[in-house]
């Protein structure tokens, strides 16, 4: 018999939050964050967790914001590099560009369970922009492109059936959403209080700029 149960999911208990990364189970009482703070803190040696230094803070701010969208450090970077060259507050300019990612936006427009699922239906070419089918997660929407699911009976029933699942949650303010007819459309640019991520950016800039 196994003495130890692997742990469902790391990456939330990596971050000390539900990063809400399986879909509709984030929700239950199946959850493994749910479940190991019913009795304890997380980890086998919970009794000996130290107080972590300043760069553990800073790196985990950093890995949250990874983990949530499901991007690699590579694709962060970019990410980062694109945030610096804008004007403005370069933190605030990550979470924005991260938000505006399609596999996001089309989570974000309860398409899907999660993200995951959402770079998954993009990249099997379910998902049209504008009339166009595309199948880069990573492309940016902006304000007025209409993002839809493609019209043949397997890509509707799939997302269908999701959006039943999903039936009642919120889409922000930025989009618009038209269940019925699997369409959604981009309203305006998010701002940083559209990210429901709880991330301290200043501290991911700090620690990119070691
Ligand atoms: Fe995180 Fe969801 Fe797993 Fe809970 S079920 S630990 S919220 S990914």
């Amino acid at each position: 018999m196994a003495r130890y149960t692997v742990p469902v999911c790391r990456k939330c208990r990596r971050a000390g939050m539900k990063l809400y990364l399986k879909g509709v189970r984030c929700e239950t009482a199946k959850c493994a964050i749910e479940k190991q703070w019913r009795n304890k803190p997380p980890g086998a040696h919970f009794w000996i967790r130290r107080r972590p230094s300043e760069y553990g803070v800073r790196l985990r701010e950093k890995q949250k914001l990874r983990w949530y969208y499901g991007i690699l450090e590579r694709q962060f970077r970019k990410f980062l590099a694109q945030a610096q060259r804008s004007k403005g507050s370069t933190g605030e300019t990550l979470l924005i560009l991260m938000e505006r990612r399609l596999d996001n936006v089309v989570y974000r427009l309860g398409f899907t369970p999660s993200r995951k699922a959402a770079r998954q239906i993009v990249s099997h070419g379910h998902i049209l922009v504008n009339g166009r089918g595309t199948t880069v997660a990573s492309l940016k929407v902006k304000p007025g492109d209409v993002i839809e699911v493609r019209d043949r009976t397997s890509s509707r029933n799939l997302v269908r059936t999701w959006l039943a699942e999903e039936e009642g949650r919120v889409v922000p303010q930025w989009l618009s959403a038209d269940p019925a007819n699997c369409r959604g459309e981009v309203k305006s640019l998010p701002g940083r209080d559209d990210i429901s991520l709880q991330v301290n950016e200043q501290l991911i800039v700090e620690f990119c700029s070691r």
